[in-house]
This record gives C-alpha cells, structure tokens and sequence, in this order.
C-alpha cells in the first residue's frame, strides 16, 4: 500500500504475505466478519448456499463450514499457547476436512451461528489479555514458533480473503442461476 511504512510489519510465518493489522485492529475487524458474512449472503436459498460456483470449488455453505471450523481450531490453538508453555500446534488439512467431514452435506445455517458464537467469544477471550500474552508462542510441526499475534493477524487476513471470496460465489451462483427460474 503506497505510503504505507511497511517496515515494521514482517512477512506472516504461516502464509509469508505482511498483515498490517495490530492486535486491536485484528480484533476489531474479527469482531465484524459475522455481520458481513449475514450481509453478503442475507437472500440466498439454502439451495443457493450449497450450490457450487464451478466443480471442485466451495459453495458458500461449505465455506461457511470452513470458517467454522477454522474458528475451533484457531480458537484452540491461542488457547494453548495462553494456558500452557509453548504448546505443539497440530496442522490441519482443510481440504482433507471439508472431504471427510462432508462440509457439502452440512446446513449452512448452523455453520454461520456456530462461526459467529465461536467467534464472539475467541474475541472476547482475546480482548481480557495483558499485552504481553500476544508474544507468547506455540511450535507448528509445519511453520515453527508462532506467537498468538501471528495466528490473530494471519485470521483476520483469512477473514478478508473468504468474505472476498462469499461476494465472489454469490456473484457466480446468481449469474447461473437458469432462465425463468425465478428464485424469490
Ligand atoms: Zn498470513
């Protein structure tokens, strides 16, 4: 970003891209995806939600089951890192989960309240730590020491990226939608 001092801000260890958020602007932009998301898919049918915008690509609905998820496993893992001393951080493959948890066949109703209740209270968890907690750190089998600001600001980057990605399917999934088949 132009006229961005960019110099403080080092590449995120999980995805190597710099995330310029500080711990109150990650949050208060986490504290926000919820009500986006309702917005960017307030509408659209269930059949809608879990339609796919092209083979092999997410529906909104699994998506939604994504984030929801994301959110326990984000949510567990600052949890360790705050209780414990540096804590293993498990991987996860969220392709091998959307698969074999069949993500498609969910409701995506249930998903959106489970990633907003999850969501509201991660937030709510991290708004009561000292300043000192965010550097405390856990070991990734994949990407090393992590500290708790990392995953927060990787998160929230992750938030823009699927919100992007939610106006991108809607987008797509109306645009098929077929001639004369009138949803509403
Ligand atoms: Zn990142």
């Amino acid at each position: 970003m132009p006229g961005k001092t960019s110099s403080s801000v080092k590449p995120c260890p999980i995805c190597g891209k710099p995330h310029a958020y500080g711990p109150a602007k990650a949050l208060q932009t986490q504290s926000q995806t919820p009500r986006r998301i309702a917005q960017t898919i307030q509408g659209l049918t269930t059949a809608q939600l879990k339609k796919r915008p092209a083979p092999g690509k997410w529906s909104i609905s699994e998506v939604l089951h994504h984030l929801a998820d994301c959110e326990i496993v984000y949510g567990v893992r600052t949890r360790l890192m705050l209780a414990e001393r540096r804590p293993s951080l498990t991987p996860f493959d969220q392709d091998a989960w959307a698969v074999n948890l069949a993500y498609a066949k969910g409701d995506p109703k249930l998903a959106f309240q489970a990633f907003e209740a999850a969501r509201r209270q991660n937030v709510a968890n991290l708004r009561r730590i000292s300043p000192a907690a965010w550097e405390r750190t856990g070991l990734h089998a994949e990407y090393g020491n992590l500290k708790v600001i990392h995953l927060i600001r990787h998160l929230t980057e992750h938030d823009v990226s699927h919100l992007a990605q939610l106006a991108k399917v809607k987008a797509q999934i109306k645009g098929s939608r077929p001639a004369g088949g009138a949803q509403r």
